[in-house]
């Protein structure tokens, strides 16, 4: 006996058994196989630890789809999990947590903090994990990693330590960004710019020798305060008897040089600039070409030092702003303050202003790992799809600026290096170093911890077992396609680029599918502010995760964003139930019948059509996923089983089902298990449940649909002569259907067809699908011949042939013509009306030309309307 479906498609009872027995059974596991196709890889971008499944998320079922895909054509296809410690993140959660406690970091100190970072881990970290498989995600689980396990913690202190040796990692003093609020450095790549309302302050600073004054402008007037230069340009006559004399800066006391740097820009303001090496990256590089002394203002948590002034020392860095405005207006150094509009650097976590801050830190030195990785792209190597993400690419690599890796957090990848407290010694080193080589005296290591994305640039390899040689390494580096959103091109996919092409030879993916971020239906980004935001489970909830996948997936192409709503998820589950209903019908059709395990010879032309569909679509859609077309697949799919299987199809089968024992019916059964078995494995990369559920009920061989084989074109199931005959039966049957409803003609009322066409076409199928009464074939057109029964037909032409109805069989001719008497007696009453006007003298020499002219329009629209109805009575007579 085989299963029997219920009735009603419920997602909900069987997605959680279905999951589990897949994994029970082993199918994610990827090894390397006798006779496969080779391998095929995809590394998971792993998601944070601290997160919970958005959208974002849900859209990794493009990569369950590219990796079901290649499984059943026959790769070892390798999806690699994991997860990502997000250092800021998940130290800003512990220490709200601590806080809650009454706890700090200084209170607990670094040991004890750190256990109580990974018992955090241990409770949360896997409930991302959890939401990846309700989704069917067909990851090879037992090769799950995390940024921070045994391997990648190994890889990354190697990767540190040949950089470092290789003079491509080093320390110094430099400016970088940083988070007042989480305290930490942050790359450039992790600073977001946005628009704000600002001001341009200009100040003017008096000259020691009484000779005046100079005016400087700025966006941020505290770090005045912190001011050790004003410069000019060298070759601006304006100043040319100005460089190297002193200026007073006001509020403080002090005097500063005013010096000539080729930096200023002579057309842009005042072109005298003031210089603030210790807040902003160019006034750094100013501050180094002239030995200035840096002098940093501000607190690590934005507020103003004892440097910046006792009158200043302690205020928050927007009150000082406030304060200094205010005292320069008191003093009379305010000149004038200019509104303007400008993009100011965020801290892409926290959105608090960055501070531009010099600080001691440790960078990568880019540009010589830029090269290969630029070289990757150009060459094809790594392809970009769409290309137009490789001007993105080029434009950041071309430009890039050393990275600044170490962050003043604790949850991380501590930083390998140790600093001799005795002589200040530093090494760099795989193993603890706790004496001094040089003094002996006692090591401490550096207590900040990397960059998050210095680990997850090693990705795509050390989850592979990089620094070992393993054979999964072997075997399935480089991977094949790296999916990722184009938000993260260049603090992710970039990096792992130029690490894949130092540490293994090559880059790490030959493609980079960007996918869009998804939208809600009026295009807005989804966002907790808004309201706007859809919850991924919620939606698997209600509709199931084969509709949530759907969804992401029609209309998905290539690097563009999608709009999500949840009519569209409510579509996508009535497809799985459209799906569902159709199999039902097979079955019952079916009934305890085996269907012939071959395609049967000599079918019926309707039979051969949807063989021939079928086999297009297999082409369609293998070429489809070839080109990352996602969501022409899956539109595809779709019309092909909800229109041609499910409303074509499986109406024509109808009457040859009905006779159950018939030889005819044995062969319309075996193309109907034939077709929908295949469809259901064309569709199961895109709706991997309702499909393993369905195909389970079905006469099948094999396990389970997911290890089934992909289909394949055939040259033997195409059958162009059938698919253009019932192409024009299809037209001529649809275009009947219409007419009728255009008329508002019942289903009740049959009518008589007159067809005239080439080809042949069975009679049945208009009985049964277009109301027909009876089919006449005729030679000539309709009324033309001898033969004609009557002079008033309705004329449908479709593509292939000519169709008559005549008019009595759709409407009743008495009655009709009774209501086109109606009309006609009206349409003349109100003709006549316009025209007795039109012949009073009076109203056409008095009216006006557009009255006049407006009358004369009504009257020939009457004229032709009445001529209409008058021609179309006559027609009935
Ligand atoms: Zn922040
Ligand atoms: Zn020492």
């Amino acid at each position: 006996m085989r299963k029997e479906l219920p009735k009603q498609y419920d997602p909900s009872e069987s997605e959680g058994r279905i999951y589990a027995n897949w994994m029970e059974k082993g199918y994610f596991r990827a090894d390397k196989r006798e006779g496969s196709k080779g391998p095929y890889t995809i590394s998971m971008p792993p998601p944070n630890i601290t997160g919970q499944l958005h959208m974002g998320h849900a859209m990794y079922c493009v990569q369950d789809v590219l990796t079901r895909w290649r499984r059943m054509q026959g790769y070892d296809a390798l999806w690699l999990p994991g997860t990502d410690h997000a250092a800021i993140a998940t130290e800003v959660k512990i220490v709200e947590q601590m806080a809650k406690e009454g706890l700090t970091k200084a209170d607990l100190g670094y040991d004890k903090f750190m256990e109580r970072a990974w018992a955090w881990k241990e409770q949360y970290g896997s409930r991302i994990v959890e939401q990846l498989k309700l989704l069917g995600s067909s990851c090879d689980w037992s090769r799950e990693r995390f940024t921070m396990d045994e391997g990648c913690s190994k890889a990354v202190k190697e990767v540190f330590v040949a950089l470092y040796e290789k003079g491509l990692i080093y320390r110094g003093e430099r400016i970088i960004n940083w988070c007042c609020s989480c305290k930490t450095s942050l790359s450039d790549a992790e600073v977001e710019h946005n628009e704000h309302d600002a001001a341009f302050w200009h100040i003017c600073y008096p000259y020691t020798d009484g000779s005046g004054v100079i005016e400087v402008a700025t966006t941020r007037p505290e770090t005045m305060l912190g001011d050790t230069a004003v410069a000019v340009h060298p070759d601006d006559p304006r100043y040319a008897d100005k460089i190297g004399k002193e200026v007073l800066l006001p509020l403080t006391g002090r005097t500063i040089p005013v010096i000539a740097d080729t930096y200023v820009a002579m057309d842009f303001g005042t072109g005298a600039v003031k210089i603030t090496p210790a807040h902003d990256p160019n006034d750094f590089e100013v501050g180094l070409r002239h030995a200035l002394p840096i002098l940093n203002v501000m607190t690590e948590d934005g507020h103003m030092n004892a440097d910046a002034g006792a009158a200043y020392e302690g205020m928050d860095r927007y009150d000082c702003r406030k304060q200094v405005v205010k005292d320069l207006e008191a003093g009379g150094y305010l000149i004038k303050i200019e509104p303007l509009k400008h993009s100011v650097g965020e801290c892409y976590r926290c959105h608090t202003v960055a501070e531009p801050r010099v600080s001691t830190q440790w960078f990568v030195k880019m540009a010589p790992l830029a090269g290969p990785a630029i070289e990757a792209v150009k060459s094809g190597e790594t392809k970009f799809v769409p290309e137009r993400f490789e001007k993105t690419y080029f434009h950041w690599m071309e430009n890039i600026r050393d990275w600044c890796i170490s962050r003043q957090l604790w949850w991380g990848h501590r930083i390998p290096a140790y600093y001799c407290d005795a002589c200040g010694e530093t090494v760099v080193s795989r193993e603890t170093q706790t004496v001094c080589p040089k003094c002996g005296g006692k090591m401490a290591q550096d207590p900040d911890s990397l960059d998050t994305w210095f680990s997850s640039a090693l990705w795509p390899f050390s989850t592979l077992g990089w620094p070992e040689r393993t054979g999964d390494l072997e075997y399935f580096y480089p991977t094949s396609t790296l999916c990722t959103a184009y938000d993260i091109i260049f603090f992710w996919v970039a990096r792992m680029i130029f690490s894949g092409c130092e540490f293994m030879g090559k880059a790490p993916f030959s493609t980079v599918l960007i996918t869009g971020l998804i939208r809600d239906e009026l295009g807005r980004k989804l966002s907790k502010s808004l309201g706007n935001g859809a919850d991924p489970v919620e939606i698997i909830q209600n509709y199931g995760a084969d509709a949530l996948r759907f969804t992401l997936l029609t209309g998905n192409s290539p690097g563009n964003d999608l709009r999500f709503y949840d009519e569209k998820a409510q579509n996508s589950r009535n497809f799985a139930n459209k799906l569902w209903n159709a199999a039902r019908f097979v079955l019952m059709n079916l009934g305890e019948n085996e269907p012939a395990p071959h395609i049967p010879t000599e079918l019926a032309p309707e039979d051969k059509w949807i063989l021939s569909r079928f086999n297009a679509t297999v082409r369609d859609v293998t070429d489809n996923l070839e080109k990352f077309e996602l969501g022409l697949a899956a539109g595809k799919l779709y019309d092909f089983i909800w229109d041609e299987f499910c409303d074509w199809y499986i109406e024509l089968a109808k009457p040859t089902l009905l006779a159950l024992a018939s030889l005819p019916a044995e062969k319309t059964r075996a193309v109907l298990v034939y077709v929908l078995s295949n469809t259901l494995k064309l569709l199961h990369p895109f709706m991997p449940f309702v499909t393993e559920e369905i195909w389970q009920a079905l006469p099948h061989d094999g396990e389970s649909i997911m290890i089934s084989p992909w289909p394949e074109y055939s040259l033997a199931l195409d059958f162009p002569a059938e698919e253009a005959r019932m192409q024009v039966l299809m037209g001529a049957i649809k275009a009947v259907r219409n007419r009728r409803a255009e008329m508002n003609v019942p289903p009740s009322r049959r009518a008589n067809l007159f067809i005239r066409s080439e080809y042949t076409l069975d009679r049945a199928f208009f009985l049964r699908l277009a109301g027909a009464s009876e089919v006449h074939w005729i030679e000539d057109d309709y009324g033309e011949g001898d033969n004609a029964p009557c002079a008033t037909a309705v004329q449908i032409i479709c593509q292939g042939c000519k169709i008559w109805i005549p008019l009595g069989d759709l409407v009743d001719l008495e009655a009709e013509r009774a209501r086109l008497e109606k009309d006609l007696a009206n349409v003349e009453k109100q003709l006549s009306g316009v025209q007795a006007k039109l012949n009073n003298e009076s109203f056409v020499s008095k009216a006006p030309a557009a009255i006049i002219e407006g009358a004369r329009e009504n009257a020939r629209a009457l004229t032709e309307k009445r001529d209409a109805l008058a021609e179309s009575l006559n027609n009935l007579r």
